[in-house]
């Protein structure tokens, strides 16, 4: 393996195809070009499975778009709805996520499975962790907080300076995702880092539906754009939009006729709520009555009969 990483996930488990990409033993760019097309058709040809309804589905966006308040709010929604959802903490920057959810404290990270993040701790159980498929209640207690219909679950986070690069964080969500079997009225919604870097790692590689939190700017705007690209490369071809913090109709007008352009589909709408601005200032739990959680109750009705 060189230094790239490798986006199958070959080189963490045994069992992750090397599809002979090319890419970790690329010299060029025109090497690396090749490839990418190599796993891009890889994928795509094995999309076909992830059609069906939303169960999979990861929020990404840019930093600072609301990503992380809609997780919580549309968490709430489906529970009200009658789902048992699975919330997934992918970020490993973001520290607060656990707190929006009334929780004072962390579960486990999924990060201490690995060797050099356990920190001279006995040798953790990682069997079920390989397992082909793993159901949610396959999880070990302690690596969720749980709350009736609510259990959260979170990669890891780099805490410290030189503590390494978050790739192995990557690969062990990957895989987790991928391996994650649903039943009915189970849901996975998983808050990904900002950016498109967890693409570059293949981290939404499991998922079935990516949906992207735009607000209104130009750079927003155009990472939706690239993580609708960067989505079809990996074979996920549910990708919607959801702009955030808008302002007024012109603005939504606006930022929809942007995105369909780009070819993004907009699912709803959710406007500027100065009570979830406050809310989210002190890291509080985001339930009440704001206009913001009916505008989420809206989409994920839509969602759930895509
Ligand atoms: S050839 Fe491609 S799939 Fe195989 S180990 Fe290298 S990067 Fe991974």
């Amino acid at each position: 393996m060189g230094l790239i990483h490798c986006p199958m996930g070959a080189a963490y488990y045994d069992d992750e195809p090397c599809i002979d990409c090319g890419l970790c033993s690329a010299k060029t760019k025109e090497d690396m070009v090749e490839a990418s097309k190599r796993i891009r058709d890889y994928l795509r040809a094995h999309a076909e499975k992830r059609r069906g309804p939303s169960k999979k589905i990861a929020v990404c966006g840019k930093g600072g778009t609301g990503k992380s308040t809609i997780v919580a709010l549309m968490t709430n929604a489906l529970r009200q709805a009658g789902y048992l959802v699975l919330v997934m903490d992918t970020d490993e920057s973001n520290p607060g996520l656990y707190r929006l959810f009334g929780f004072d404290q962390q579960p486990r990270p999924l990060m201490a499975l690995l060797e050099r993040f356990s920190l001279g701790e006995t040798k953790p159980e990682t069997e079920w962790l390989k397992q082909d498929e793993i159901l949610v209640q396959d999880i070990p207690s302690e690596y969720l907080l749980e709350c009736d219909s609510l259990k959260f679950l979170m990669a890891g986070k780099i805490a410290d300076p030189f503590q390494g690069c978050a790739c192995s964080i990557a690969d062990i969500a990957r895989g987790f995702i991928e391996k994650l079997v649903l039943k009915d009225r189970e849901i996975v919604l998983i808050d990904m880092e900002a950016g498109i870097e967890s693409f570059g790692r293949g981290v939404e590689r499991g998922v079935d539906t990516v949906l992207v939190v735009v607000e209104p700017s130009f750079e927003s705007l155009a990472l939706a754009e690239k993580i609708s690209y960067m989505s079809d490369g990996i074979g996920v071809n549910k990708v919607m939009a959801i702009p955030n913090k808008v302002t007024s109709e012109k603005v939504e007008k606006r930022i929809i006729e942007e995105l369909e352009n780009k070819k993004i589909k907009v699912i709803g709408t959710i406007y500027f709520d100065s009570q979830i601005n406050e809310a989210s200032l002190e890291g509080k739990t985001l339930l009440g009555s704001s206009s913001a959680e009916e505008d989420i109750k809206r989409i994920t009705r839509l969602l759930l009969v895509e």
